[in-house]
Formats: C-alpha cells, sequence, structure tokens
C-alpha cells in the first residue's frame, strides 16, 4: 500500500463477543512506546480503515518526535459508526488488544472516542492516557490545550511574516469552532484580533458569538476571507490546486490535521507567499497534555511544553526561507531526522 512506510507492526483485532474489529498500527518506536488515539470511523472499506491506519500512525511518529516527547508513533482505528455501535463492553475488549502488546503502544481518545471511553479501555489495561484529571495535575480534555499551542503557534507566525508581535486588530479567520476553534477564538479576542468564524454547525457559532466579538461567515466563505490568518480548526485536506488560489490570508495557522490534501499544495502555498505553519507542529498541545498525563505531570509542565511550540514553529520557517523550501518539507525532514538519530 501506498500508505506503507516501513510501519514496526500492524495488528487486526477481532472480538466475537462484541463485534470489535480494530485496527492498530506501530509506526515506530524509535523514540518509545507508540503513542496516538483510537478513532472510530465507518471506513466503507477494511482498505480504507489500513491505509489511514497506516498514515496517522506514521503523523503521530511525526508530531510526536517534533513536541520532543519521548513517544513513538502508532494509531487505531475502530471500523464502525461511533453513534451506533459503541458501548462499555466494547472499549473492554479494545482494551484487551491494546494490552496484548505489553506497552508498545498507548491509546488515548480521538475523532469518535471520548474521555469516558478511556475509561472503560482502563478497566482492561493501563497502556492508556487522556483519562480525568484532578486540578494541578496534567490531563483532561485536550482541546483547550491544542487551542493554546495554536494560539502561541499564529503569534510566532504573525511576528514572522507580518513584522507584528500584537495580535491587536488583526483579521483572524478560524473554520471550525468546535472543541479547539471555540477556545481559539478566545484566546484570540482577549488579544483584540477581530474574528471572523464559520462552522457547519449553527448553534456552534452562535455560541462564539454571543461569548466574544466574532462575526459569522458562511462556511463556504471561510477559505477565501481577506484575513491576516486563516485557522483551519475543522477538516483536514481543505489546502487543495481549488481552495488554494482562492486562499486571501497571509499566513494558514490551525489545528486540523493534515490540512495539505497533498504534499505538492505546500509547494502552491510557498509560491502564493502564504505561510502555512505545519499542522502536527504547531496542533501537539493535546498529545503533549495525554503525554504528561501519562507520566504522572502537572498541568505547570503542560504549559511549559505548550510554550515551546511558536519557537520550534519559528525555526521551521527559517529554515524554509534559508533553503527556499516549503515549511511542511522542512517539518517532514526535521522529523525524520530526530527518529534517525534514534535508531542509527
Ligand atoms: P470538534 O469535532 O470538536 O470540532 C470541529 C468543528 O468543525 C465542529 O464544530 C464541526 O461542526 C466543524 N466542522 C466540520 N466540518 C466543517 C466544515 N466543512 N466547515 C466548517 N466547520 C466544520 O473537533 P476539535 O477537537 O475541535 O478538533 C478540530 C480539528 O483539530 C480536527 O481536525 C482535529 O483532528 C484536530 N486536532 C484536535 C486536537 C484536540 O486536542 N482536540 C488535537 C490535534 C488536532
Amino acid at each position: 500500500m501506498r500508505e506503507f512506510d516501513g510501519h514496526e507492526l500492524v495488528l487486526f483485532g477481532h472480538d466475537a463477543g462484541t463485534g470489535l474489529r480494530a485496527i492498530i498500527a506501530i509506526h515506530s518506536t524509535a523514540l518509545g512506546p507508540a503513542a496516538g488515539g483510537c478513532r472510530v470511523w465507518p471506513y466503507a472499506t477494511t482498505a480504507e480503515a489500513v491505509a489511514d491506519v497506516l498514515r496517522l500512525s506514521r503523523g503521530m511518529s511525526y508530531k510526536n518526535a517534533m513536541a520532543e516527547l519521548p513517544f513513538g508513533g502508532g494509531k487505531a482505528v475502530i471500523l464502525g459508526d461511533s453513534h451506533r455501535m459503541k458501548n462499555a463492553r466494547l472499549f473492554e475488549a479494545f482494551g484487551r488488544l491494546v494490552d496484548s502488546l505489553g506497552g508498545r503502544y498507548i491509546t488515548a481518545e480521538d475523532v469518535g472516542t471520548t474521555t469516558q471511553d478511556m475509561a472503560d479501555v482502563a478497566r482492561a489495561t493501563r497502556y492508556v492516557s487522556g483519562l480525568g484529571a484532578a486540578p494541578g495535575e496534567a490531563g483532561g480534555d485536550p482541546g483547550p490545550k491544542t487551542a493554546l499551542g495554536v494560539y502561541l503557534g499564529i503569534r510566532a507566525a504573525v511576528e514572522f511574516r507580518l513584522g507584528r508581535k500584537e495580535l491587536q486588530g488583526l483579521r483572524v479567520a478560524v473554520q471550525g469552532v468546535g472543541g479547539v476553534g471555540h477556545h481559539l477564538c478566545g484566546l484570540l479576542a482577549a488579544d483584540g484580533a477581530e474574528l471572523f468564524v464559520a462552522d457547519v454547525q449553527q448553534a456552534a457559532v452562535q455560541k462564539v458569538c454571543e461569548k466574544y466579538p466574532a462575526r459569522p461567515v458562511a462556511v463556504d466563505e471561510v477559505l477565501s476571507l481577506e484575513v491576516d490568518v486563516l485557522a483551519p480548526c475543522a477538516l483536514g485536506g481543505i489546502l487543495d490546486a481549488r481552495s488554494i488560489p482562492r486562499l486571501r490570508a497571509r499566513i494558514v495557522a490551525g489545528a486540523a490535521n493534515n490540512q495539505l490534501a497533498q504534499g505538492e499544495d505546500g509547494t502552491a502555498l510557498q509560491q502564493a507567499e502564504v505561510l502555512y505553519a505545519p499542522d502536527y507542529v504547531i496542533n501537539a498541545g493535546g498529545i503533549i497534555s495525554v503525554s504528561r498525563e501519562y507520566h504522572g505531570g502537572s498541568e505547570a509542565q503542560v504549559i511549559a511544553d505548550i510554550q515551546r511550540i511558536p519557537a520550534r514553529l519559528t525555526e521551521i520557517f527559517e529554515r524554509a526561507r534559508r533553503e527556499n523550501r516549503t515549511t511542511n518539507a522542512v517539518a517532514d525532514q526535521m522529523a525524520r531526522e530526530r527518529l534517525a538519530r534514534r535508531t542509527a
């Protein structure tokens, strides 16, 4: 398969009692046990699920390496519709599958799974994170932590691309105001940024606009608004040959995973002089929280780790400019270098 990239292990699990069908992929354990969330998704075919878990697990190797976490890259997918099939027994069965790997893979929540699901997983294995947290301890909902990293990353991108240290009066469009986007709006609004928000769920838009001075915009307009920063916080694959020529933002910096439909779309952004903050570098706040939680760290340590994201981005921006390369190519290379140093 095209997505296969020397993965260490791909495990198919089936549990007759609960109907669980899951795949765990471990891309690399060079930097530590493979960590990455568990996604529940109604894949049309098993091949599609395998392709997704291969791609996502490699993405976690890169994300964890760039965040300087003591973890490798892994991911799990459960085949099915999260609204119809989820129950405690299913997640316990998934927990047994995770446990069978003896700690080579550590799971957490992702699209289609929640903190509660992870509590069910935790009945069958200790190799799970993303559970609740007591005040002052690392853990809990990773969304606000991701939002903090994206906010600090936007500040770094604004300074690099626009030469401005403050966000006051800057125009920022946020696509998707769910768990991450909503919190991001709060942080940007506190700095006096002018916000434009779009979401397919009107209630989510309304909630943000009632709380902060933000203007609602149509879902099909948000990508082509005349703004300084576009922050994609909804779906992946939104930057492609159709959307890039319509962009009028000078910076793209947001939480969504896999924002570039293809690696080459990074070249189109570079040619259009749009500064792109590589998604897995800027959105690492959540996995940083999950990682600290797993090792029993504090909330203060999580915040300190997240505060290192902007410097990492600036290093990527500078290297890309110096070498006349795309920021995504530079980030991928830096991640691969970190992995190779440990495997050598
Ligand atoms: P979420 O599901 O809470 O929010 C996503 C929001 O986007 C929803 O309100 C949804 O209605 C909206 N949306 C969906 N399609 C849309 C469209 N076409 N146009 C506009 N809005 C649309 O998810 P989240 O936890 O906020 O995560 C947002 C993105 O960030 C996802 O891509 C996720 O994979 C990524 N991410 C999240 C975290 C985290 O800690 N939660 C960490 C890293 C990356």
